[in-house]
């Protein structure tokens, strides 16, 4: 566990995050082998978050969360990877990519009908960015449009790679209204699992973060009611810019916990493991691994707390442009770099037994990759840091 009013925080912070620590030790944690073996998504489990609280963490009483703070949701993020990675990353999927924008974004009608589902477990969430041929490039090359008929927008196109998208029940969608206009013919909307027309291509099967639905969406001919637009029609670039600088400082959390738990176990290890008639911990070249990992994680955790104090209060529509959308893109480099690191070190001192498939270190090995490729690569991130510094 960590101490966050060592780092400023405060003594409720402190309370949300010992909850979700213990919560996921005791419930989480359990999981986790057969999640990755089976890669097996323990959808009741999602949904009984909600019995504390966990749930649309962000939403205030009146759409039927708790109405706690960004930080409550990084630290529940932070205090669940230690435990269960994999669950923290479908939470974040569902808690800040789908329920913080939608609570950020969308008009009073749609935060009374959509947001208290998305509290009580009843629903879960996802959102749709990218696409089979828009990555880097997800808003100039989107293809996804989104045609007005009357009462109703008609959406055709593809979204790949999302997560939770085939157990989603909500996922807020982004669609070219106005192709002609590029990235500012772009338009977010709420589309039901249920909706005509709309479907899951498949489900993806990846070499990490395994127990998380990974999917490919086709919107065809995908009737939703114009009244699930969200913001304005056309200012969609709004929200993903926005949203995508909060989800990069959240993400840095899942990398903290992430590589805290592997900083842990691999202590163990080294103390445990005896070579040449001593604890391999006993050797200086593996101390000197082991200070590094230390080091790498104290410095990712310093870089995000400051962030998350910076982007905590972002008004809406805030960010994607600036010093936030610089620094947010920095500290998502610094920790999915970092991460990477400090897992391989882990692996290095598990020697043997951390090349095998089934061993703890090896799960977080292979989930942490995706610290360096999900919500705009490392390239993406130094094209952004670079683009404001030259400015
Ligand atoms: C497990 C997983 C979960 C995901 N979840 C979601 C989700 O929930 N919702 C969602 O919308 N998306 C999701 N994504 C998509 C993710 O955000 C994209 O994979 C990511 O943005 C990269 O896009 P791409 O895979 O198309 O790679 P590409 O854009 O094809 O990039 C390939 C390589 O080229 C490099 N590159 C591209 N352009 C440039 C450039 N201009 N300069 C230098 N290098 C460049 C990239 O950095 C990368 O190394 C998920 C992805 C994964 C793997």
């Amino acid at each position: 566990m960590i101490d966050l009013i060592k780092y400023g925080f405060s003594f409720e912070d402190q309370q949300v995050y010992d909850m979700v620590y213990k919560y996921s030790r005791d419930e989480l944690y359990p999981l986790s082998n057969k999640m990755d073996k089976d890669d097996w998504f323990p959808e009741q489990a999602f949904r009984n978050m909600a019995d504390v609280g966990l749930l649309g963490i962000t939403v205030p009483e009146q759409y039927g969360g708790p109405g706690l703070s960004l930080y409550a949701q990084a630290f529940a993020c932070e205090a669940m990877s230690v435990w269960n990675h994999t669950m923290a990353g479908n939470y974040l999927a569902s808690d800040n990519l789908c329920v913080n924008n939608i609570l950020r974004n969308a008009n009073e009608h749609l935060k009374q009908k959509y947001l208290p589902r998305l509290c009580d477990g009843s629903a879960i969430g996802a959102l749709g960015l990218t696409e089979p041929g828009a990555g880097s490039d997800a808003l100039g090359s989107m293809a996804t449009t989104a045609e007005r008929e009357g009462d109703f927008y008609i959406l055709n196109g593809r979204k790949m790679f999302i997560t939770n998208g085939p157990v989603a029940d909500v996922l807020l969608v982004y669609a070219k209204t106005a192709p002609e206009k590029g990235a500012h013919g772009i338009s977010a909307f709420i589309v039901e699992k249920g909706f005509p027309g709309f479907s899951v291509a498949q489900k993806l099967v990846k070499m990490g973060w395994r127990g998380s639905e990974t999917g490919e969406l086709v919107f065809d001919n995908c009737k939703v009611p114009a009244e699930n637009l969200v913001g304005e029609e056309n200012n969609g670039v709004e929200v993903v810019m926005s949203g995508l600088d909060i989800e990069r400082v959240v993400l840095c959390s899942h990398a903290i916990g992430i590589s805290q738990r592997a900083l842990e176990i691999t202590i163990d290890y080294a103390k445990q493991r005896q070579q040449f008639k001593k604890p391999i911990a006993a050797f200086q070249m593996v101390q000197s691994m082991l200070a590094d990992m230390y080091t790498d994680l104290e410095l990712m955790r310093c870089l995000t707390y400051q962030l998350l104090k910076e982007i905590k209060d972002l008004e809406q529509g805030g960010g994607g442009r600036g010093e936030i959308h610089m620094r947010s893109a920095a500290a998502a480099l610094h920790a999915g770099r970092a991460c990477m690191r400090i897992l391989d070190s882990g692996v290095q001192i598990h020697g043997g037994m951390g090349f095998m498939w089934d061993s703890e270190i090896n799960r977080l090995y292979r989930t942490g990759k995706i610290l360096e490729i999900g919500a705009g690569t490392n390239e993406v991130r130094k094209l952004i840091i670079a683009g404001e510094l030259l400015k």
